[in-house]
């Protein structure tokens, strides 16, 4: 039976419950406890001390993992030396059977591993199993197709791999940062050993296994769990070669401060406080859709998150009202559940930094914004959030706050668009919403910044370099650019 114009309207204005959809974890096995994954097998530390890795929706243990001490990072390295051997003279497209093997098993394990980064890190399940995990196999897929072609991604120069690589990552996207530091380092023929983040050790662990399964040489990847000083006795160490780093631009500063007149090599990717443009001809629903996926994705955990809107003054008001609208209907909760939007914060000292730093926006006199959003007890948990007269001298439109809170500010002309997108001291990424292609160009031009996306944000792909300008770091993970840094070009 047909409605009626009326009824039609009615059921319009109605919101529906989800029912829970929770993705299944009985497939999963976590151990109780981790040792340290060093030279093809997993070994109990010498530190003999572990750590617990806990849920942050749940503040449940999950597991526990080791502390890696001096000596266990000195058999982790020495372990990367000796496989360097082999590993740097191995026809080049046997290299790359490993790298496509590797690639081949996390797609074949990804259910798993996104409920494992899920759990671990408070992501939701439709991130970690439609972003995460897929991009993570087509980094490996991307870098196994270069390892046989590097003569051809440099001509006329004889690249040669660097020797054992130390690398530290943090806890946003776990698995997909070791896939950008691994798979780019093992394809040029160096050998690693890999710190993931003291809250998020689970799918490193996993991969560990996949290195296992994939029958990878003993010592070409070795996996330490640890907190800051086992990342700093890593990046010291003086049997590496290479040092990649993913974290703060305040750690950032430290290593390279460390490291000065060492003669290792070394790429920083740090933080953000991007801008996202948006023009009175943008299409509005679109830039909405931008404007959330920007910066409440992975509750604005991300370093190139838009967490600075600049909005053409005449459309502020129809897009604040819009963005508004759309921010009641995300649903905040389980991040096993397939409907979950935003999940949990990462951690209760990250869910405190972005407390205060949301506390510095008011008191400095901006105005807030949260949709009704019911937080669950446990866990740890903060509502997406926007601030509305922002000037820009203010914290909260200066500083990386690293969670689900967008500053808006408001511009008149191009011109001043570019001067308040940069007007920060970083430059990892920002957003042109224009319906003019010679508008994104010329913004693009201008732009301070790693990548700029046009009309959509937050895109990835294996064949795209990615990294900043000034306190975003140096060096780019991604593209041919990815493999420069893990070569010597003769
Ligand atoms: P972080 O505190 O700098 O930690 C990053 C990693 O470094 C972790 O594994 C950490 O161990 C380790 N670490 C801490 N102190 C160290 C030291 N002195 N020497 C060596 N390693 C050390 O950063 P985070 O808070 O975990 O991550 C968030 C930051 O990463 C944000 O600023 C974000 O913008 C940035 N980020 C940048 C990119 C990019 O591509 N540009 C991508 C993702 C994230 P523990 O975990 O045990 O502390
Ligand atoms: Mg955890």
């Amino acid at each position: 039976m047909a409605i009626t114009k009326r009824q039609a309207a009615d059921l319009a204005k109605q919101t529906f419950d989800y029912a829970p959809a929770p993705e299944a974890i009985d497939h999963v096995r976590i151990q109780p406890r981790y040792g340290l994954f060093i030279g093809g097998k997993m070994v109990e530390p010498h530190s003999k001390k572990r750590f617990p890795t806990i849920n942050p929706a749940t503040e449940q243990k999950l597991s526990e993992v080791a502390e890696a001490d001096a000596i266990d990072v000195g058999k982790a390295v020495s372990a990367a030396g000796t496989a360097f051997t082999s590993w740097s003279r191995m026809a080049p497209s046997r290299r790359a059977r490993y790298l496509f093997r590797i690639s081949r098993l996390i797609q074949e394990r990804a259910r798993e591993l996104a409920v494992v980064e899920t759990m671990d890190g408070g992501k939701p399940i439709k991130e970690s199993r439609d972003v995460d995990i897929p991009l993570s196999a087509a980094h490996f897929f991307y870098y196994a197709g270069w390892a046989d072609k590097l003569e051809w991604a440099f001509p006329n120069r004889r690249p040669r791999p660097l020797g054992v690589a130390g690398q530290v990552i943090p806890w946003n996207f776990p698995l997909l940062m070791l896939a950008w530091k691994i798979a780019p380092a093992l394809a040029a023929g160096n050998t690693v050993v890999l710190k993931p983040a003291e809250t998020t050790p689970l799918s490193a662990l996993l991969f560990a296994e996949i290195c296992q399964q994939a029958e990878l040489p003993a010592g070409v990847v070795n996996i330490i769990t640890g907190a800051g000083k086992t990342g700093s006795l890593l990046v010291s160490h003086p049997g590496v070669k290479k040092v990649a780093f993913t974290g703060s631009t305040e750690v950032g500063k430290l290593i390279q401060r460390s490291l000065a007149g060492s003669g290792k090599r070394l790429t920083l990717e740090l933080g953000g406080k991007a801008a996202n443009i948006v023009f009175e001809d943008a299409p509005l629903d679109q830039a909405v859709e931008g404007i959330v996926n920007g910066i409440y994705f992975n509750q604005g955990h991300v370093c190139c998150a838009g967490s600075r809107l600049l909005v053409q003054e005449s459309i502020a008001k129809p897009l604040l009202e819009k963005l508004k609208q759309r921010l009641s209907t995300l649903r905040l909760g389980d991040p096993l559940d397939k409907n979950t939007d935003i999940g949990a914060i990462n951690s209760k000292a990250q869910l405190e930094k972005i407390q205060a730093l949301v506390e510095s926006g008011i008191e400095e006199g901006a105005e807030i914004y949260q949709p009704e959003c019911k937080l669950p007890e446990r866990g740890y948990w903060f509502p997406p959030t926007i601030f509305t007269n922002v000037s820009q001298s203010y914290r909260i439109a200066r500083e990386e706050i690293f969670g689900p809170v967008l500053s808006v500010l408001t511009f008149r002309t191009p011109a001043e668009a570019v001067e308040k997108a940069n007007n920060t001291p970083y430059g990892l990424s920002a957003g042109v919403w224009t319906d003019k292609g010679s508008r994104i160009l010329w913004m693009a031009e201008r732009m301070r910044a790693g990548v700029v996306w046009a009309n959509t944000f937050n895109r990835f792909d294996p064949t795209s370099p990615f990294g900043g300008y000034k306190e975003s770091g140096y060096g780019r993970e991604g593209g041919v650019h990815g493999l420069l840094p893990y070569l010597e070009l003769v």
